[in-house]
């Protein structure tokens, strides 16, 4: 059983603040403590699907977010040569009760610590705290942090590391677990002022990472009253690995473009698009890490890219943060043990997530488009139904991931 002392979170990112928002809302006390100085409106796109838009519908903030989202209505695989192989509605427009929201990581994640700051307190989330160390006793845990010149551990009832990717809490709990694993691909994500293609709310992926793919979707409408919205992109290329750290790093149009320099396709020019960049390219090598036994070590426990950092390639890794912290808190409000809550956490996750993991491991997402590619040489085709008929294509369309058991995948 919880005391009444804080559940101690490690990181402010998706996962952290909506776990705060659901701890708060079973009246269980938490603090957040994120390394970064302050928290800005960086990075870019993200979207976030009806499975997790449920959830923060929950915590009444859906209104908030489709206010700064677009909300997306359809995705479009094609190959190289901008033809069309599989087209489908998205989130509502499939049928969904709630939507899927193309949006900037900077107006999620505003919306997510407004929210946490009204709710529990401005005075419970620290800035520029950075998590070195964790340990417990029988009846509590505690992490210690570095902020400026000194050094602090804070002590709670448990203990969740939502620090991301390169975990320090995973690290301390697993010193000889396994390290992150690098697919063989490299993205660089921007963003760029750009007009409405194809329906205005489209969520592009063209070609295969190994001559250049790109996933185009706007997230911000109208940014300067003459209807350009602003629209994220993430290209896609197999490389070695330049950065054994695997952190993100800044990148420049200038590495990518010549790949892309004929993608003139009738309903979006690619090299337009990419000339009309605004902001920071960011470099991220695309890596994941094999599913654990484990999450949790008695009173301390990961939750997100911490637990299962994931490739990006199926719009899962944030929606999955999300629907761990639901979990996470519906245990933690339990009148159990804070280490059986843990085990009733893991229980209902890991499997499930080990799956995404593994899936997107291998490329469910770019099966269409590989499958087509591998019978035209990478040549245009003049009819897709020559190449692959809509029954082999409904097939593939539906990734394969191992466990049945998965959230609805992007594109169905
Ligand atoms: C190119 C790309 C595209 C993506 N697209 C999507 C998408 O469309 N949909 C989707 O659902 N997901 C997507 N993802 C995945 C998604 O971004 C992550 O899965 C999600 O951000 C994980 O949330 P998190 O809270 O676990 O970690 P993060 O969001 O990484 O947050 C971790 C936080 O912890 C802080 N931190 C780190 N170390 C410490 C420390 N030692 N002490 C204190 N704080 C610390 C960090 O500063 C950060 O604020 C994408 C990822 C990439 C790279």
């Amino acid at each position: 059983m919880l005391t009444n002392e804080d559940v101690i979170i490690v990181g402010a990112g998706i996962g952290g603040l909506v776990l705060a928002l659901e701890l708060h809302a079973h009246g269980v006390p938490c603090r957040v403590f994120e390394a970064a100085p302050e928290i800005k409106p960086l990075g870019m796109g993200i979207n976030i699907q009806p499975y997790a838009t449920e959830v923060l519908d929950g915590l009444g903030l859906l209104e908030a977010l489709e206010s700064h989202a677009v909300v997306t209505g359809e995705f479009l695989f094609c190959n190289q040569h901008g033809q069309e192989i599989y087209r489908s509605p998205a989130g509502r427009a499939a049928g969904h009760v709630f939507p899927q929201l193309s949006i900037h990581r900077g107006d999620l994640h505003a919306v997510l610590l407004d929210a946490v700051r009204s709710r529990i307190g401005s005075d419970r989330v620290s800035t520029g705290w950075r998590c070195v160390g964790t340990g417990q006793f029988d009846d509590r845990a505690w992490a210690t942090f570095a902020h400026g010149t000194e050094v602090s551990t804070v002590e709670g009832a448990a203990v969740v590391g939502c620090d991301g990717i390169h975990s320090v809490v995973y690290r301390e709990l697993f010193p000889y677990g396994p390290a992150l694993r690098y697919s063989g691909t490299n993205m660089w994500r921007g963003t760029s002022v750009f007009p409405d293609f194809l329906s205005g709310a489209s969520m592009v992926r063209a070609g295969l990472p190994a001559e250049g793919k790109i996933v185009v979707y706007p997230i911000r409408r109208d940014i300067d009253g003459r209807g350009n919205n602003l629209v994220n992109w993430v290209v896609e290329i197999d490389t070695p690995l330049s950065d054994p750290t695997g952190v993100t790093a800044l990148g420049r149009t200038e590495d990518f473009a010549d790949r892309f320099a004929r993608w003139h396709f009738d309903w979006l020019d690619i090299p337009d698009l990419l000339s009309r960049s605004v902001g920071p390219v960011l470099e991220v090598p695309m890596m994941d890490r094999d599913p654990l036994d484990r999450w949790s070590s008695g009173r301390i426990t990961l939750l997100g890219d911490a637990a299962h950092p994931l490739v990006p390639l199926g719009s899962n890794g944030g929606g999955q943060a999300v629907l761990d912290a639901r979990s996470l808190a519906s245990h933690l409000a339990e009148d159990i043990p804070v280490e059986q809550a843990l085990d009733r956490y893991e229980e209902e996750r890991r499997a499930h997530t080990a799956s995404i993991v593994l899936g997107d491991r291998r490329g469910v997402v770019d099966l269409m488009v590989r499958e087509v590619d591998r019978r035209t040489l990478g040549l245009p085709f003049e009819r897709l139904s020559d190449v692959i008929s809509s029954e082999e294509l409904a097939v593939l369309a539906v990734p394969n991931y191992q466990d049945a058991e998965i959230e609805p995948s992007p594109y169905v």
